[in-house]
This record gives C-alpha cells, sequence and structure tokens, in this order.
C-alpha cells in the first residue's frame, strides 16, 4: 500500500513538475536534464576526424606533427581527454551546473562520458577529482567535479577518492583569469596533500577528473603536487569540456 502511494505521489509530481530539456525546453521522461536529440547535437571531439594531441587535446596538422604543449607548459600529467569542445551549448549547460544548483547534469555527463570514454577510464585505478575551497564549496552547496568523477567511477566500478588533494587557498574563478602566466599564479600553492591517503595512491594510475580544460594550469598543479609527493606511476586528466 505504502509503495502504491509512493508511485501515484510520484506521477502527480511528474504531472505538475514534468521534466524538460535543458536545452530544447522538450518534456522527458526520464530523469535526464537534456533530451537525447539534443544530446547527439552537442559538440562531441570523437565525433570530429581531427587528430588531436593526446596531452593537451590541441588539434594537430597530421599524424606526424608535434605538440610542444609538454615542455612549453611543464605538464605532470601525461595525456588528456575531454569529451566536447566548448561551444555555446556546453558553455550554457556547465554554467547551469555550477552556478544555478542543476547538479543533475552532472549525472548525464558521467553516464556519457563512460561510454565514450570507457577505455581511457579504465586504464586508472583510482580517480580523483578537482577539489574546491571548503568556502567554495559551502557557497556552492556541492563539487560539480567531484559528482562527475565519483558517478563515473560507480559506473566503471574504479575506487574514487575526493582526500588526496585539498584546496585551501580560495582562488578567485579562473574563468575570471586572463593569461597563462595569471592562471598559474592563482593555482599556485592553492593545493596540499592529505598525508592519510597517500598509502592507496603508491604505485598506482591516477585519473584526476575536471569540467573544462583551458590551459591546464589547475590539473596541473594538482598533478605536480601529486607527482612530488605521492608515488604514483601515472597521471592522466579527464574533462568535459576542451576551451
Ligand atoms: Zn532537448
Ligand atoms: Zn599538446
Amino acid at each position: 500500500m505504502i509503495n502504491y502511494i509512493k508511485v501515484l505521489v510520484k506521477h502527480i509530481l511528474d504531472f505538475i513538475f514534468p521534466n524538460h530539456c535543458l536545452l530544447c525546453g522538450t518534456i522527458i521522461q526520464n530523469k535526464n536534464t537534456i533530451c537525447t536529440e539534443c544530446i547527439n547535437n552537442l559538440a562531441f571531439r570523437h565525433k570530429d576526424k581531427y587528430i588531436f594531441c593526446k596531452t593537451c587535446g590541441n588539434v594537430l596538422e597530421d599524424i606526424n606533427s608535434i605538440c610542444n604543449c609538454k615542455k612549453e607548459h611543464n605538464y605532470y600529467f601525461n595525456e588528456m581527454r575531454a569529451v566536447f569542445y566548448y561551444d555555446d551549448s556546453i558553455k550554457y549547460i556547465i554554467h547551469q551546473m555550477k552556478f544555478y544548483n542543476r547538479y543533475r547534469i552532472c549525472f548525464d555527463f558521467a553516464i556519457i562520458a563512460s561510454f565514450y570514454y570507457q577505455d581511457f577510464i579504465k586504464a586508472n585505478d583510482i580517480i580523483i577529482a578537482v577539489a574546491l575551497s571548503t568556502k567554495r564549496k559551502k557557497e556552492r552547496g556541492y563539487n560539480q567535479s567531484a559528482i562527475i568523477a565519483k558517478n563515473i567511477a560507480l559506473k566503471l566500478n574504479i575506487p574514487f577518492n575526493d582526500k588526496l588533494v585539498k584546496r585551501h587557498k580560495n582562488t578567485k574563478p579562473l574563468s575570471k583569469a586572463g593569461g597563462i602566466e595569471e592562471r598559474k599564479m592563482i593555482t599556485e600553492n592553492a593545493f596540499s596533500i592529505e598525508h592519510d591517503c597517500i598509502s592507496m595512491f603508491v604505485g598506482k594510475n591516477v585519473l584526476l577528473v575536471d569540467d573544462i580544460f583551458t590551459t591546464g594550469s589547475t590539473v596541473n598543479e594538482i598533478s605536480k603536487i601529486i607527482k612530488e609527493n605521492v608515488g604514483v606511476l601515472n597521471i592522466d586528466v579527464f574533462c568535459i569540456a576542451r576551451a
């Protein structure tokens, strides 16, 4: 009887507050935030036949081209993959996800990421996410990258840890920063290692998840501190969009 009432209440609530697609407004029958048609129209990077630099995601001229990003930025991570180009639709979706409490978008992104990038993600032993400072997490109520990372981990059955790297400097959002140098200065010394967690990372391949990859200064700063303090084997980066 209680179950029957629960189902009835759910149907009534669904009728009064139907689930609308974030982009086109159509009513969606499931819990997704974006309808299937709009998802298919998103700017997926893998749908292009371009050759991308495996580390920074830049488009390369041909298979023999060499990108000098590793030297130029002194990247501590090995490879990076991003699901989407940072076009207007993705920009809007990520903005809603971060600043308008639409954290359910994270679940959609996790499903998409686990589907298209399963092999890349599964090559790692443990997943972590870019941390927010305690203050920012309190303001927002959630860490979008951590929700995405945790749900990818659940889907692909990989351990997830959100304790290894702490963000103790309350930096201004990178989206408001100017050039590469300013971004580097903002992220420098913003993170620290939680020593209690180190043992579970020794000798492991680590996947670091973030929402947007621009110059990579945040993920690089985290990769640097991990590489210098924790005996990990390798760090790869996974992002939702490449700006
Ligand atoms: Zn739609
Ligand atoms: Zn590159």
